[in-house]
C-alpha cells in the first residue's frame, strides 16, 4: 500500500473512452489499496486549440486572459475523470489548481510554485477519495489564475508528491519509458530500467519528448522517485531516481542524446587579450541569444580563434552580431555553420571511469566521422559533428557503449 501521484497526459484523456480506460487503472490500484491522487492534462490538442482561438482575436493577448482560458482544457477532464471514477464506485472529487491551494508567483504562462496547501487534500485521502487535480495551473497570491507553462502538469504531479511525501510519482504517457536513445534511430534502443535525475536531465533532448524538463529538475531537487510509463500497455516503465539503487554494475553510458537544434559560430583571428570573451559574447547575450557550447583555442602570435553555438534559429542574428564584433575589434573572419548536429554519451558511471572519452572518439574516428567540437562536463561528453552523419554516429555510440537490446 503506498500512496501514489499519477500524471495522466493529454493522449491518455483524448477522448472520453480513453478517460474511462484511465477510471478502470486507477480503480485497479484503490481495490489493492493504493492512495491516489491524480493530476491531469487537457484532452490531447486543447491547449493548442485554445491558444488558437486566442490569437484569433488577437496576437498579444493579454497573458493573464491567457491563463484563464488555457486552464480550461485541464478543468473539463477532472471533472470527467472523478466522474468516472465516481461511476466504479471510487469515491473522487475534482479540484483546479486554485481549490487545492497551489501558489504560485504571477509570473502568467510560466509561473513558479511558491507552496501548495496539503492539509486539504491529506483530509480527503482520509476519507478515501481519489483526489483529481488539474494539472498546469495554480493561483497567484492575488487569487489570479496561473499556468506552469507548457507541458506545466508533470510539474504539478511532482509538486503535489512532494507536498505530499508521496511514495512515487508515476507518470503515464503514450511511451513506455525513458530508452537508451531515440529507437527511431536505433532501432536497439532499449528502455532503462532506471536513469538518475542529473542523466535525464543530461539527456533532456530525448527526455523532453517524454517528461517536462523542469519537472525533472523539481523532483530531483525534492528526492521524488518519478517514474514513466504507458497508459495503454502494462509494464515496469522507468525509475527515475537519485541513484542507480539496483545493485547492478552501473553502465558506463545510460544513453547517446543528440539534437539538430544548433548552429556554430567562428571569429577568426581574434587579438588575445583580457575581455575579449566578453567583448564577442555580450553583444549577443544582449540580443537574449543563449549560447551552449563555447571554446577558445590557445593563442598563437597575439592571435586566437573564438567559437561557439546558439540555437539553430538565432543563427542568421548571432552571425550579424558577430560580424559587427568582427570590425570593432579588428579580427580576421566570421566562420559560421549550421549544418552541425551535436551528439551526446551520457552516464554518471563515466564519473568514475578513464578512456571513455576515448573510446567515443575511437568508434567515431573509425566510421570516418569528422569531431568539430567537444565539450564535457561530469557525466557528459558532447561533439558537434556534420549534421549529415548524425545518425551514423548515435548508432555507433550506442554499440559502442553496448547499448545496444541483445536479442
Ligand atoms: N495542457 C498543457 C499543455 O498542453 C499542460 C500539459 O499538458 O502538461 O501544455
Ligand atoms: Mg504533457
Amino acid at each position: 500500500m503506498a500512496l501514489l501521484v499519477q500524471k495522466f497526459g493529454g493522449t491518455s484523456v483524448g477522448t472520453v473512452e480513453r478517460i474511462e480506460a484511465v477510471g478502470d487503472k486507477i480503480k485497479g490500484f484503490r481495490d489493492k489499496g493504493d492512495d491516489i491522487v491524480v493530476v491531469v492534462s487537457a484532452m490531447s490538442g486543447e491547449t493548442n486549440r485554445l491558444i488558437g482561438l486566442a490569437n484569433d482575436i488577437t496576437d498579444e493577448p493579454t497573458p493573464r486572459e491567457m491563463d484563464v482560458l488555457v486552464s480550461t482544457g485541464e478543468q473539463v477532464t477532472i471533472a470527467l475523470l472523478s466522474m468516472a471514477l465516481n461511476k466504479r464506485g471510487c469515491p473522487a472529487r475534482s479540484y483546479t489548481g486554485g481549490q487545492v491551494r497551489i501558489t504560485t508567483d504571477d509570473t502568467h504562462t510560466k509561473a513558479r510554485i511558491l507552496d501548495i496547501d496539503e492539509d486539504k487534500m491529506r483530509s480527503d485521502i482520509e476519507q478515501g477519495r481519489v483526489i483529481v487535480v488539474a494539472g498546469f495551473q495554480g493561483v497567484d497570491e492575488k487569487g489570479n489564475i496561473t499556468t506552469l507553462g507548457r507541458g506545466g502538469s508533470d510539474t504539478t504531479a511532482v509538486a503535489l508528491a512532494a507536498a505530499l511525501k508521496a511514495d512515487e510519482c508515476q507518470i503515464y504517457t503514450d511511451v513506455d519509458g525513458v530508452y537508451t536513445t531515440d529507437p527511431r534511430v536505433v532501432e536497439s534502443a532499449q528502455r532503462l530500467e532506471q536513469i538518475t535525475f542529473e542523466e535525464m536531465i543530461e539527456m533532456a533532448s530525448l527526455g523532453s519528448k517524454v517528461l517536462q524538463i523542469r519537472s525533472v529538475e523539481f523532483a530531483g531537487k525534492y528526492s521524488v522517485p518519478l517514474r514513466v510509463l504507458s497508459s495503454f500497455k502494462e509494464g515496469p516503465g522507468t525509475l527515475i531516481s537519485i541513484d542507480n539503487e539496483g545493485g547492478m554494475e552501473q553502465p558506463l553510458v545510460s544513453g547517446i542524446a543528440f539534437n539538430r537544434d544548433e548552429a556554430k559560430l567562428t571569429l577568426v583571428g581574434v587579438p588575445d587579450i583580457p575581455g575579449i570573451a566578453s567583448k564577442i559574447l555580450k553583444p549577443v547575450s544582449d540580443q537574449n541569444i543563449e549560447l551552449d557550447m563555447i571554446v577558445q583555442n590557445v593563442g598563437v602570435d597575439n592571435c586566437t580563434d573564438f567559437t561557439f553555438t546558439v540555437h539553430r534559429n538565432d543563427y542568421k542574428k548571432a552571425l550579424a552580431i558577430l560580424e559587427q564584433v568582427c570590425a570593432d575589434l579588428g579580427a580576421k573572419q566570421v566562420v559560421g555553420d549550421d549544418t552541425i548536429a551535436k551528439v551526446s554519451i551520457v552516464g554518471v558511471g563515466m564519473r568514475s571511469h578513464a578512456g571513455v572519452a576515448t573510446t567515443m572518439f575511437d568508434a567515431l574516428s573509425q566510421e570516418g566521422i569528422n569531431i568539430q567540437m567537444i565539450s564535457t562536463s561530469e557525466i557528459k561528453i558532447s561533439v558537434v559533428i556534420d549534421e549529415k552523419y548524425m545518425e551514423l554516429a548515435v548508432r555507433t555510440l550506442h554499440t559502442a557503449f553496448d547499448l545496444d537490446k541483445s536479442e
